[in-house]
């Protein structure tokens, strides 16, 4: 029963410990960057209606993104634990999914705080660009998504620090090694992989 959230700037590499960690503790990833940029891809009522923010790099909606989640949660895959990413990125966000996982009984385990520098991140979504061709990661788009973390979402931080929930990880170097980072970050708190989940695969 983990439930854990995992925060950092665009482009800490968030997406790729997540889905590591996802194996590793047998927890779903439930990413609302991805989401929308599904519900984008295929045309659904939801990604007509956030494309152009999503493209733009500011937040959807709190409303959206709130019922968005509500719903996913209530998933049978997500009964027993799971790793929000990417949410909450607002302090509204934040209360809401307190109100939620208090309507349920239920409490978070921990949430990582990828830590990482600037530069280096705009360096690696140039290169992510390049790569997926992510409509977000022009030159512009990432620097106003670095903008809008740094307002909207950094201030979470101190809320869940101030809980005793935070767990800071240092996110610069390769995705092994800071995979071993948060398995022994995670494990000084009680939170163990499965049996026999071994090192996390690329
Ligand atoms: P990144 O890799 O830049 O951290 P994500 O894949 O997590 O980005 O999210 C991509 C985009 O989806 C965000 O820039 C935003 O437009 C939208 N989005 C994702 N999660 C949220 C959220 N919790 N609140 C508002 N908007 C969100």
């Amino acid at each position: 029963m983990t439930r854990m959230l995992i925060v950092g700037p665009p482009g800490a590499g968030k997406g790729t410990q997540a889905s590591r960690i996802t194996s590793a503790y047998g927890i779903p990833d439930i990413s609302t960057g991805d989401i929308f940029r599904a519900n984008i891809k295929n045309e659904t009522p939801l990604g007509k209606q956030v494309k152009a923010i999503v493209d733009a790099g500011d937040y959807v909606p709190d409303s959206l993104t709130n019922q968005l989640v509500t719903d996913r949660l209530a998933e049978d895959d997500a009964k027993d634990g799971f790793l929000l990413d990417g949410y909450p990125r607002t302090l509204e966000q934040v209360k809401y999914l307190d109100d939620l996982l208090a309507s349920k009984g239920q409490e978070l385990a921990a949430v990582i705080q990828l830590v990482a520098d600037q530069d280096e991140i705009v360096a690696r979504l140039t290169k992510r660009a390049q790569e997926q061709g992510r409509a977000d990661d022009s030159e512009d788009a990432i620097r106003h998504r670095q903008e809008v973390y740094v307002r909207e979402t950094s201030p979470l931080i101190d809320v869940y620090r101030d809980r005793g929930l935070l767990v800071e990880v240092d996110g610069l170097g390769d995705m092994d090694e800071v995979a071993a980072r948060i398995r022994a970050a995670l494990a000084e708190r009680g939170i163990h992989p499965l049996e026999g989940a071994g090192e996390p695969v690329a």
